[in-house]
C-alpha cells in the first residue's frame, strides 16, 4: 500500500526565503518585483543582524571596482564569474542610490559607504523597500527542517520550526550566511539542512579573522599598526601575496592585509602555512644600502627613523643584533639578518581567532551544485541559494555584501520567474 499524501498547509507561499540577512532580503525584494508573493523567515527578532554590525557600524556597502581575483572559491571559477558579473558593480551601486535612496561616498581606500556613515540606514532603506513590495517578512522564526516533497507532480517544500504550524512554499531560497559571529543569526543551522537536502558542504573555515601569534613577543606590540607585504607559501608553494595595513593585536596580528591571507591558515588542514612579512612593503627603503653606509648611529635609531620604534626594538632582537651597533661595526652576518628580519621576517602563527570574530566563513554549498545562472539547485528543482552560504569568499572591501546583494538578486528574480502555482497567498 502506498503511503498516504503528506498533509500541507494550505495555500503554500508562492516563495520562501530563509534568512532576512543582505543576501535574503535582496532575494525576497527581486522576488517580488518579479511578481511573487514572498515570505522571507528570519530567526532573529528583527533582520539585518550583520549588517547592523558590519564596518564598525558604517556597512562597507560596496567596493568601488570588483574583480574575479577578489573572490575565491575552491568550486568553479566560472560559475562565480557568471554570477558576480550578471549585476556591474555601476548598476547595484544605482540601485542603492536611486532606487532605495541611500547616498553613498568613496573614501579613499575604495570601499563604499553610506554617507551618513551609519549601518542603520542600508537595513532600514532594505526593510521599506520590502514593505513597498510587499514582502512579508517573520522575525524569530527559525526553520528547523526543510523537506522537499512532490504533491500531484508539483514541488513543494515543507518548513518546520521549533514550535508551531509548519509553512509551505513552492519555491525555496536558502540566504541563511555561514558559521560567523553567531550571535546574528548564522548559527549554520542552515548548511545543515542543505546537507540534509542532498547537497555537500565543501571545507567550511573561518575567513578575514586575525591570527594568533605564536612568539608572544609580538604581542608586546599591539596597537602598531603599519603597511607591510605579506607572502603566504604552504605544501611548497606560494598561495598568496598582498600588501596592506597590519595591526598587532594582543593575541596577534590583523589589520586589513592579514585577515584577507587568513583564509590560507585557516583552510591548510593543519599543513604548515608560512607567512613573512616585509615591513613597509613597497614603501620600504634599500635597507641594505642604509646598512652598509659607514656612519656613526647606532642601527636601533636608523631603523627607528623608519619603522616604530618598537617594532624595530623587537626585529634586532629577533636578528641578534645589538641596537647600539653603528652601521660601521655591524658584522656581514649581522647585517645579512636584519635585513631578513625586514625583507622577510617570519609571522609564526597558531591557527586564528576562530568564528566568534570572523566576519565571514569560507566554503560552503560547492557552485557545481547550483545553476551558473540562475542559483537554482542541480539537485533539488525549485530550491535557491543566496550569499555566503555558498562556497565563495571575498577579501576585505566590501566584496562579501556585494557578493550576497548580486546573487541575492538573481536567486530572487530567478525563483519568481514561471511559477506555475497561484501567485496569491495566504495571510501570515
Ligand atoms: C563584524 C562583521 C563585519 C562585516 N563587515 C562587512 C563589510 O563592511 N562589508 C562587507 O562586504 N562584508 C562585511 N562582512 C561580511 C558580511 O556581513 C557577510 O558576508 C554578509 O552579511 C553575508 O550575507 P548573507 O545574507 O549571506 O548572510 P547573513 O548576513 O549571515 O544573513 C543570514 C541570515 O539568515 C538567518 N538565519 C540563519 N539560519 C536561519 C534559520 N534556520 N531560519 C531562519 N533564519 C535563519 C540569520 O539570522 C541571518 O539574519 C562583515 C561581517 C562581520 C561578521
Amino acid at each position: 500500500m502506498s503511503d498516504p499524501p503528506p498533509v500541507l498547509p494550505e495555500p503554500p507561499w508562492p516563495v520562501a526565503v530563509i534568512g532576512a540577512g543582505a543576501a535574503g532580503l535582496l532575494a525576497a525584494i527581486f522576488a517580488a518585483r518579479t511578481g511573487a508573493r514572498v515570505v522571507a523567515l528570519e530567526t532573529r527578532p528583527v533582520p539585518g543582524a550583520k549588517i547592523r554590525v558590519s564596518g564598525g557600524g558604517r556597512c562597507n556597502i560596496l567596493p568601488s571596482r570588483a574583480e574575479l581575483g577578489d573572490y575565491a572559491t575552491s568550486g568553479s571559477r566560472n560559475t562565480m564569474r557568471n554570477l558576480l558579473f550578471s549585476w556591474p558593480l555601476h548598476e547595484v551601486r544605482r540601485f542603492f542610490e536611486e532606487e532605495l535612496r541611500i547616498s553613498m561616498k568613496v573614501e579613499p581606500n575604495g570601499k563604499v559607504f553610506p554617507s551618513s556613515d551609519r549601518s542603520q540606514d542600508v537595513v532600514a532603506a532594505l526593510l521599506k523597500e520590502c514593505q513597498r513590495r510587499g514582502v512579508t517578512i517573520l522575525g524569530g522564526r527559525s526553520v528547523q527542517r526543510i523537506e522537499s516533497l512532490l504533491v500531484d507532480k508539483r514541488r513543494l517544500f515543507r518548513l518546520g520550526f521549533p514550535a508551531g504550524s509548519p509553512m509551505a512554499c513552492g519555491r525555496l531560497i536558502l540566504a541563511t550566511g555561514g558559521l560567523s559571529l553567531p550571535r546574528t543569526g548564522s548559527d549554520g543551522h542552515g548548511l545543515e539542512m542543505a546537507r540534509s537536502l542532498g547537497h555537500a558542504v565543501r571545507s567550511l573555515h573561518p575567513a578575514l579573522v586575525p591570527l594568533l601569534a605564536v612568539d608572544p613577543r609580538w604581542r608586546e606590540l599591539s596597537g602598531i599598526s603599519l603597511p607591510v607585504r605579506l607572502r603566504t607559501t604552504g605544501g611548497g608553494r606560494m598561495l598568496e601575496e598582498r600588501e596592506g595595513d597590519l595591526l598587532f593585536t594582543h593575541r596577534g596580528f590583523s589589520g586589513p592585509v592579514v585577515l584577507d591571507l587568513s583564509r590560507h591558515v585557516t583552510g591548510s588542514g593543519g599543513e604548515q602555512v608560512r607567512i613573512e612579512a616585509a615591513w613597509l612593503g613597497s614603501n620600504a627603503p634599500d635597507w641594505g644600502a642604509i646598512l652598509r653606509e659607514p656612519g656613526r648611529r647606532s642601527v636601533a635609531v636608523l631603523l627607528g627613523e623608519h619603522l616604530p620604534r618598537r617594532l624595530a626594538d623587537q626585529l634586532l632582537l629577533l636578528a641578534r643584533v645589538p641596537g647600539m651597533r653603528t652601521t660601521s661595526e655591524l658584522r656581514r652576518e649581522e647585517r645579512e639578518q636584519l635585513v631578513r628580519h625586514l625583507t622577510a621576517c617570519s609571522l609564526e602563527v597558531a591557527g586564528s581567532e576562530g568564528y566568534a570574530t570572523a566576519e565571514v566563513t569560507a566554503g560552503g554549498v560547492p557552485l557545481e551544485e547550483i545553476s551558473p545562472r540562475t542559483l537554482e539547485s542541480r539537485i533539488v528543482p525549485g530550491l535557491y541559494f543566496a550569499g555566503e552560504i555558498l562556497d565563495v569568499v571575498g577579501r576585505i572591501g566590501g566584496f562579501n555584501f556585494l557578493w550576497a546583494w548580486v546573487t541575492g538578486r538573481r536567486a530572487g528574480e530567478a525563483a519568481a520567474t514561471n511559477l506555475e502555482e497561484s501567485r496569491g497567498a495566504p495571510s501570515s
